[in-house]
């Protein structure tokens, strides 16, 4: 696990245990439903409880929060179990509501982080604060928007910012309620290594078999922290009632966790490592030089196509690639999931490449 200063920071100036995990709730939906929670969460490792108030909801209609009447239970939580407590604000009315009641932590949904507008207007009513402020990443896979609502708040002096990531939209339906993209993460942490990053496993899965794998996933990809979703009758839940999961199993996922080492020093695990980096290199290249090799073979059909006037895309061909390619994809281990993303680029950049060549007069 890497030892990201920013979280290291927070987490000892509130005496708050490692790696961050933040539970409760979709909804805050009782006073006394949001204290049974709290207090079956007392012994876990969670140090920070959450309750959506005010729930954004995509479609009209279904249950959109208690609104301000539950920040009074959540001072009760912080009273009976010595939990810091956070909650979801939309807007600069409830971060000023939020700040008066005392709510710890802030965090920005993915519907606010699309808005530039939105964050400009929560950035300013919380400039200058101490505060914890999370956000999630925007519902489009779009590192660029995430990365702008992050500059917007330090650039509202508030210095305490951290991440939360719980999945992407996509067209293509995957087993997720949203998408993992883990590699905007991995481009994240390398543009902002110390910015804490943690994992909202409750939203990117959408059901609860899938939180542990996530949650390993994200230690081994270095994530300082959790938001899980936590409810004492989950399928009865006001809100995502199908990933929300007990606080007996929250204890039992969290002991079952590995946190790995970020790293070992041992001479013989770094020999063996680089021997086994030095192999993969040798393929990366070998792909590389195939990959222009196939682009050039592209561009000879491209301008085959050109002299016979024949339309580029040919589906009758791309479905026996593709159809090809995931029958020998599968016989080397390799899942649907990746020869379907890989050869979609690979034909991306041959059709590329083909139209430059009919474009050039
Ligand atoms: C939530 O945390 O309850 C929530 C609404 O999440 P998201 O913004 O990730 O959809
Ligand atoms: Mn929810």
């Amino acid at each position: 696990m890497r030892n990201n200063k920013n979280l290291r920071k927070w987490l000892d100036d509130m005496q708050l245990s490692h790696p961050l995990l933040i539970a409760g709730p979709c909804s805050a939906e009782t006073e006394q439903q949001v204290l049974d929670i709290a207090n079956q969460l007392k012994d876990s490792n969670a140090s920070v409880f959450r309750a959506g108030i005010w729930k954004p909801r995509t479609r009209p209609g279904y249950f959109e929060g208690v609104g301000s009447l539950a920040l009074q239970w959540m001072k009760k939580v912080k009273l009976e179990t010595g939990m810091l407590t956070t909650t979801e604000v939309a807007n600069p009315n409830h971060v000023d509501l939020a700040l008066k009641n005392e709510i710890d932590i802030l965090w920005v949904g993915a519907r606010t982080t699309v808005n530039p507008f939105i964050i400009q207007e929560i950035a300013e009513a919380l400039r200058g604060t101490e505060k914890i402020v999370l956000i999630k990443n925007p519902i489009n896979p779009d590192l660029s928007l995430w990365l702008g609502a992050i500059e917007r708040f330090y650039s509202s002096n508030i210095k305490n910012i951290g991440a939360i990531h719980r999945g992407f939209s996509t067209y293509e339906k995957t087993k997720y309620r949203n998408n993992p993209e883990w590699q905007i993460t991995i481009d994240l942490q390398r543009k902002l290594p110390d910015l804490p990053l943690i994992l909202d496993p409750s939203h990117m899965a959408g059901r609860r078999d899938l939180i542990f794998d996530l949650c390993q996933t994200g230690l081994d990809l270095n994530y300082d922290g959790f938001m899980i979703e936590s409810h004492n009758d989950p399928d009865n839940a006001w809100s995502d009632s199908k990933q929300q999961i007990t606080p007996d199993s929250l204890k039992q996922l969290t002991q079952n966790l590995k946190v790995r080492r970020a790293t070992n020093d041992d001479d013989f695990y770094l020999e063996t490592l680089n021997g086994l980096r030095a192999q993969i290199d040798v393929h990366d290249n070998k792909l590389i030089n195939t990959l222009g090799n196939r682009m050039k073979v592209a561009e000879k059909i491209g301008l085959l196509k050109k002299k016979n006037n024949v339309a580029i895309f040919q589906s009758k061909r791309w479905n026996e690639i593709l159809a090809n390619m995931l029958l020998e994809g599968e016989e080397k281990k390799l899942s649907e999931e990746f020869i379907l993303k890989f050869f979609k680029a690979i034909h991306q950049e041959s059709i590329n490449h083909q139209e430059n060549i009919i474009k050039k007069d």
